[in-house]
């Protein structure tokens, strides 16, 4: 056998009895990927295999310790230019695993951690697939989420291992299932105990070696899918309907913004009978080459490099053990993370009952992770232990690192840090969870501030991934650099952030809410507001978001920061008066913007009146205004905030931006983000737009001198602002 230099990302290893080991190890990656090269390598070890006949079976597996292969290297395909070049990596692709497929000997995947994109498109390539029962282990097939579909026979194989029905919900959803799912379906033929790994997998080859064995591994794929569904996929007309019914349900889910899983659907229905690997190639190559796929990829990538940058220079504190103070719905989410990540954590409030309560909110977030067979009830049990209550400070002199999570009130928010100063060990950073209290005000409280900063998280914190990271005057760069570290452990992306009123998120999603309740003062209906912004590609419109978050605490926040930036963030005065009797405060209370009635809502007439105060304020009516003027003030209200920040450097450049508001506030993900959006729609545009919209609606809407600079000729945002405070920013 050939021996290869450690830098081979594929080695091959012959065993004594007839077994070669095949295994993927990419050196200098964490996980192993497929590019050109590690194609190009797979093939040259598939063409050693096919030349011996002392090899009876072929065992893929990975070198890495909890992941088989993460798909395809992002990066390369990033650098893809054109049609041409997207259709060779696809048949590149599909050319080696084609290989793969017609090898001689018999083949068996042993997936042992994630198996993605062009993992499982691999692994599909094999005769076997066996997996391990460990949580790390995934299949699936997320490339709709990048805007492309599987390029590398994916559409082709898959449908045909496990049926129709179960080809389209993995790939038109993007998401991995489980290993223990993996094998009810049939993707998998095996299901092992890691432990046990290499005594199974032999065994596996003895047992598939022989004529009855063999059958037996291929009757059980037949039996997990049932009659019904075979039924229905053998006749045109059943194979018809079962597509009408995916496409009606990906156009109810992305309002048509979204090719990728059209596409998925239109191939996957014309190769089933007639495998064309060409078609997917085509696919492939025209949606890699759109403008949403390249945005999609450009978040995926942000947010990836966040998750995995590491301290640059100065280490932080290793978090062991942590408490957070103020357990109400913030709280008891926090611990929860903490929990989650396996740092236990002592949680304090003024009383048992609420005590109580945060950690029976942590343990309804454990309970859905036990539902949805993430985790055990054994696990959970144990995570709930690592949750312990206190009404007082006791268990905070061991503790690295304090969140405080109390009432967004600065007297008791400076009162609760002067207390959890006095109990804690002098390296434990202290962290505050405001959302709209100046850092600088809370740290002047303490006798040492370089030790505090802001660590905003967003609700519901088991959901959302982004957590904003708020460096005050005084923090250290150690204090950063060990609180981004603590937002990784706990599998949120840290994005660090300019101390400023609403920090990043919410300095710029207010405007958005202020200017859409502006609209429905003057008269505009509810509905065709947010039924514009949901068009746009918003997840849901601004008017149901306020419902949603609650309107007392959105016109609290929108007080803040109309205090802070002046006339450029009025709060409308309608807004005040449908808040004012505590009764219509949104979802919770059952009316805001819409009454909610037993799951369905519909416009909450009273707060229209209540708006509007009898008459149609400034002179106009909501009919007047078109839609398009309804989406532009929406939207480019943010465009021109979020410019700001840009230039006072609260955000470290657009990149960062744009994955912050899609992470934060679900900012419509296939155009990229918010300063992504305007640069494709054209600065110049955006400019002259905002101009017209100042002369028609207010002052509000001139344009910020950054954009003004840049449609002047600059370079655009891509890259072009950038500015550093402290090593975690770019
Ligand atoms: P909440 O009212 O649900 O909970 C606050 C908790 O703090 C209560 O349980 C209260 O008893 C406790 N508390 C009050 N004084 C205390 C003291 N002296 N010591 C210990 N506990 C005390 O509030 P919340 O929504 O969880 O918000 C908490 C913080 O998180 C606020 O600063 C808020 O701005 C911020 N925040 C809230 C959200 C959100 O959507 N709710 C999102 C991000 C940030």
């Amino acid at each position: 056998m050939i021996a290869h230099s450690p830098k081979t990302a594929w080695t091959l290893r012959l065993d004594d009895d007839g077994i070669a080991w095949l295994t993927f190890d990419r050196p200098g990656h964490r996980v192993n990927t497929f590019g050109r090269e590690t194609l190009d390598e797979l093939e040259a070890r598939l063409d050693e295999v096919a030349a011996d006949d002392s090899i009876h079976t072929v065992v893929v597996v990975s070198g890495k310790p909890d992941s088989f292969i993460a798909g395809a290297d992002l990066e390369e395909f990033s650098l893809i230019h054109d049609e041409d070049q997207a259709r060779a990596l696809s048949e590149r692709g599909q050319e080696v695993f084609a290989k793969l497929a017609s090898l001689s000997q018999t083949t068996i995947a042993v997936i042992h951690g994630s198996c993605l994109g062009g993992g499982l498109e691999m692994a599909l390539a094999c005769d076997y697939r066996l997996v391990t029962d460990h949580k790390s282990t995934s299949l699936g097939l997320p490339e709709v989420n990048l805007g492309i579909i599987p390029g590398w026979g994916g559409t082709q194989r898959l449908p045909k291992l496990i049926g129709l029905a179960p080809a389209l919900k993995i790939i038109l959803t993007g998401k991995p299932v489980s290993a223990r799912k993996a094998f009810r379906m049939g993707l998998a033929d095996g299901i092992v105990a890691e432990a046990f790994l290499a005594d199974h997998t032999r065994r596996f080859v003895e047992r598939v070696r022989t004529d009855a064995g063999r059958r037996d591994v291929l009757a059980r794929r037949r039996r997990v899918r049932s009659r019904v569904q075979r039924a229905i996929e053998a006749t045109p007309p059943g194979r018809a309907l079962m597509l009408r019914a995916a496409r009606k349900n990906v156009l109810r889910k992305t309002h048509g913004h979204y090719p990728a899983p059209l596409e998925a659907i239109r191939v996957i229905g014309e190769t089933f009978v007639h495998p064309s690997m060409r078609t997917e190639a085509d696919a492939l190559a025209r949606l890699a080459c759109t403008p949403i796929s390249r945005n999609l990829v450009r978040i995926f990538r942000s947010s990836q490099q966040l998750k995995k940058r590491s301290a640059k220079d100065g280490s932080g504190v290793r978090v062991g053990s942590a408490a957070v103070v103020g357990a109400g719905a913030m709280g008891g989410g926090i611990a929860w993370a903490l929990s989650n990540a396996g740092i236990p954590v002592r949680l304090k409030d003024i009383s048992w009952e609420a005590v109580a309560q945060g950690t029976s909110s942590a343990a309804a977030m454990f309970a859905g992770k036990v539902k949805r067979r993430r985790m055990t009830a054994g696990e959970m049990n144990l995570a709930m232990h690592r949750i312990s209550g206190t009404v007082e400070y006791t268990g905070f002199g061991h503790v690295d690192a304090v969140i405080e999570a109390v009432v967004e009130n600065m007297d008791i928010k400076r009162q609760v840090l002067r207390e959890i100063e006095r109990c804690v060990p002098r390296h434990a950073l202290i962290m505050s969870n405001t959302s709209s209290l100046s850092i600088d005000e809370m740290a002047a409280a303490l006798r040492h501030p370089d030790r505090f900063l802001g660590l905003h998280f967003f609700n519901p914190v088991n959901l959302m991934q982004l957590v904003e990271v708020v460096p005050g005057e005084k923090t250290s760069h150690e204090a950063v650099v060990s609180a981004c570290e603590l937002v990784r452990s706990m599998g949120k992306i840290p994005i660090v952030v300019g101390s400023c009123a609403g920090f990043l998120v919410n300095r710029i999603l207010l405007p958005y809410i202020i200017e859409s309740a502006a609209m429905f003062e003057e008269g505009v209906p509810v509905e065709r507001i947010d039924r514009v912004l949901v068009e746009f590609g918003m997840p849901m419109g601004a008017l149901a978001l306020a419902d949603e978050v609650g309107l007392d605490v959105g016109y609290k926040v929108a007080k803040v920061l109309e205090h802070a930036y002046g006339p450029r963030m009025r709060v409308p005065d309608g807004f005040g008066r449908i808040v004012q009797d505590g009764t219509t405060i949104g979802k919770k209370s059952g009316r805001g913007f819409y009454i909610y009635d037993s799951g369905n809502k519909r416009p909450n007439d009273e707060a229209r009146a209540l708006a509007s105060n009898g008459h149609t304020a400034g002179g106009s009516n909501g009919e007047a205004i078109p839609d398009a003027d309804v989406l532009d003030r929406a939207i480019l209200v943010m465009v021109n905030e979020a410019a700001r920040c840009l230039d006072e450097g609260i955000a470290d450049d657009a990149d960062a931006l744009d994955l912050a508001m899609v992470m934060g506030t679900g900012f419509a993900p296939f155009r990229g983000g918010v300063m992504r959006y305007a640069q494709e729609r054209g600065l110049r545009e955006v400019v002259e737009r905002l101009g017209e919209l100042a002369s028609k609606y207010g002052e509000r809407f001139e344009p910020a001198p950054l954009l003004v600079q840049l449609a002047e000729g600059g370079p655009g945002f891509d890259g072009s602002v950038a500015n550093g405070k402290g090593g975690e920013r770019s």
